[in-house]
């Protein structure tokens, strides 16, 4: 084998190698994680917002239940007063009697309030519930992706390391000059740097080499013809 079959060999290897970076680089798991973590994104502040929202109104509802406990005492202890015998004033007992029926009006006053306070309380947790469970949905599925890149790649990292070495062992002992010369045309020419020339067409852009030019080809150095259209180091 000549060096410039050497180096079509070698080419053959990078274009894997091309491939399975590729394939790396957009395993389809890596859209499955984008997508579900922009979904979490998208439902966090929302989220945020009603539990904070929650949080006031369940604080608030504690802190009336509290009120409407202390109405009531109140109203129980002054209507023990009223009944208790020990108070017989007629303008004692009228007093008694009205403060009684302030502290019951309040005490209806606050439990409606409360009343209200429990159902959006209740709406609201039912907001939160199934926000969270789609935030779990999402980050179970953001895990399971995580899983399948990191398994992606490392199968893909594996079969790199295989042709690497294949690739490194082709190139061994090729001329410096011809190697960089590959490299320089292969980084501009959409991955290829080498091509055969079969018949008239060069094999890396498909294109006719005018007979002449193909004539000097043949009888130059090999390795220092390069396609005209594509730049490629034609293999005659
Ligand atoms: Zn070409």
């Amino acid at each position: 084998m000549t060096d410039l079959d050497h180096l079509v060999v070698v080419q053959e290897h990078d274009l894997s190698l091309d491939r399975l970076r590729r394939q790396r680089a957009t395993l389809p798991a890596r859209s499955d994680l984008a997508n579900a973590e922009s979904a979490i994104a998208a439902i966090t502040p929302g989220l945020s917002d009603l539990a904070a929202q929650r949080d006031v109104v369940a604080r608030d509802a504690h802190r009336l239940d509290d009120e409407v406990a202390s109405v009531r005492e109140k109203s129980v202890a002054a209507d023990k007063s009223l009944y208790s015998g020990k108070v017989t004033a007629i303008k004692e007992l009228q007093a008694l009697q009205t403060e009684i029926d302030q502290l019951v009006a309040r005490q209806g006053v606050l439990e409606d309030r409360e009343l209200e306070l429990m159902q959006a309380l209740e709406t609201l947790e039912a907001e939160v519930a199934a926000l969270d469970a789609q935030v779990q949905v999402h980050t179970a599925a953001a895990a399971l992706a995580r899983l399948e890149i990191s398994s992606g790649e490392a199968d893909l990292d594996a079969q790199i390391a295989v042709v690497v070495e294949a690739r490194n062992s082709e190139a061994y002992g090729l001329p410096s000059a011809l190697l960089a010369t590959y490299e320089l045309v292969r980084g501009r020419a959409n991955g290829v740097g080498v091509a055969r020339l079969v018949g008239n067409t060069c094999q890396g852009c498909r294109l006719s080499i005018p007979a002449n030019e193909i004539d000097r080809i043949k009888r130059g150095i090999p390795g220092e013809s390069c396609c005209d259209n594509c730049g490629a180091i034609l293999v005659p």
